[in-house]
């Protein structure tokens, strides 16, 4: 029974699906007006490493990824520039053009990273009537106001603001240092912005019922979720740095409109942080998959060392700590290319290894139990178990790559060693390891596996 952390009631739960065998599930999308970090994709990651836990229980999956090509501005406050029409200005081309290129290089970057396809590619451009016609609605029931700006939304009327961070509006309302403009209270928020004469003219903006301009952030999440997977969906995805206000006001504009829960289960990802600092685009300090493969990293190897670390909990980069996950991963695939299919698959493991990815997706220790299984001299069925846990691991484990040829001479030295060592002729064993080491080559050896490695 697949048990999930959510952000919501603080507890791992039980997962029941709204509809028998079914999951709708919606993840926050990148702001495409530059290149999406390594800390971004741990998020996509952990999203990845979710559904295909999902699928592995059974579920047939519905997921939607958006993508903000529109109306996130420079400050949470909502104040500042549009980022895509900063970015076209500053590059000189059209904000539909910037858009395309940064969403082509993330959806590169998550294939490499075997992070698979999601059903439902949403686009906030595509989506301004959805997203309108949300604000109309808000805006009869009474929860929106006007200021010279734009049309806000009413915090102090929506009775649960601040249910998922658990923040109280009374105690938001005394803090003095964020820019109150015209807001009500200090939480309220743009759902619609008029384009102003001072950012001079916008590339895009739309007519709506109040005046032409373009979608506050948050409403297009809530949009475009509702379309896609109905009014009240499963699980709702995310970095933790969405909590506090885009999950909040999502929920505030969404449960408002129609009146119902909006999500079952809120589940945030723990961020990839720096030592001195979080790894963010405003910091300046960022590295990208690009630059990873720039240093001779493969990929997979960062999707690799996104499993020593539980998604909950902050991941501290580092090369050295990268080089380390390569190397494992490296060894682990060099074993897995020389087991023999038995054709069996291996009760015991696969049954530790689900308790450990039902457990909330406990990735760190489900490769663990991949280790411990690669070692055991005794298991059978290595090859079919493996290849199980690789549709959740998703590191193509089984994929031979850039794999060393190894000369015939080298390969029987290593057999004769083997065969010496299970007849404990330590003496024997010894010996060929040091002649296969004059010809150039290391023998490692793994629990009653091996692996040769070019000197
Ligand atoms: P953005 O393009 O800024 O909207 O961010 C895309 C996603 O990446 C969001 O879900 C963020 O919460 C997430 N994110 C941003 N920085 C980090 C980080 N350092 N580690 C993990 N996730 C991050
Ligand atoms: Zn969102």
């Amino acid at each position: 029974m697949l048990k999930i952390y959510n952000t919501l009631t603080r507890k791992k739960e039980a997962f029941k699906p709204i509809n028998a065998g079914k999951v709708g599930i919606y993840t926050c999308g990148p702001t495409v007006y530059w290149y999406q970090h390594i800390g971004n994709l741990r998020s996509y990651v952990f999203s990845d490493v979710l559904k295909r836990v999902l699928r592995y229980d059974g579920y047939d999956v519905k997921d939607v990824i958006n993508v903000t090509d529109v109306g996130h501005l420079t400050s949470d406050a909502d104040t500042g520039e549009d980022k895509l029409e900063k970015a076209a200005k500053k590059e000189h081309k059209k904000a539909s053009e910037i858009a395309k290129f940064y969403f082509d290089v993330f959806a590169q970057d998550l294939e490499k990273l075997n992070i698979l396809k999601p059903k439902v590619w949403s686009w906030a451009t595509k989506h301004i009537k959805e997203q309108i016609e949300l604000v109309e609605k808000l805006e009869k029931k009474g929860y929106t106001y006007k200021t010279s700006d734009g049309i806000y939304f009413d915090t102090s009327k929506f009775k649960n603001y601040g249910k998922l961070s658990r923040k109280k509006i009374s105690g938001l309302k005394a803090g003095k240092r964020i820019a109150m403009g015209e807001k009500k209270n200090k939480t309220d928020f743009a759902l619609w912005k008029f384009s102003s004469s001072q950012e001079g003219k916008r590339q895009q903006e739309w007519n709506s019922p109040w005046g032409v301009g373009f979608p506050g952030w948050h409403v297009e999440c809530s949009a475009m979720s509702m379309k896609y997977l109905g009014e009240n969906f499963d699980i709702h995805t995310g970095g933790e740095d969405h909590i506090g206000v885009h999950h909040e006001n999502e929920i505030a504009q969404s449960e408002a409109a129609t009146g119902k829960k909006f999500v079952n289960y809120w589940m945030h990802g723990a961020f990839l942080i720096l030592k001195g600092g979080k790894m963010s685009k405003s910091t300046g300090k960022i590295l990208t998959i690009s630059e990873l493969e720039e240093k001779g990293f493969a990929p997979l190897s960062y999707r690799y060392f996104n499993f020593t670390a539980h998604y909950r909990k902050p991941l501290t980069w580092s090369l050295d700590g990268l080089e380390k996950a390569q190397d494992a991963y490296k060894r682990a695939k060099k074993i897995i290319a020389n087991l023999k299919d038995d054709g069996k698959t291996n009760k015991k493991y696969l049954d530790e290894f689900e308790k450990a990815i039902d457990d909330d997706l406990d990735m760190p220790r489900a490769i663990s139990i991949l280790w411990k299984l690669l070692r055991d001299k005794n298991a059978r069925g290595k090859i079919k178990t493996i290849k199980k846990m690789d549709s959740v691991f998703g590191l193509d484990l089984f994929e031979k790559g850039k794999k060393e040829i190894i000369p015939d001479d080298i390969k029987k030295l290593a057999e004769e060693r083997a065969k010496a060592r299970k007849g404990k002729n330590w003496d024997k064993a010894d010996k060929l390891r040091q002649e296969i080491r004059k010809r150039g080559w290391q023998i490692k050896d793994i629990g009653a596996e091996w692996v040769l490695d070019k000197i």
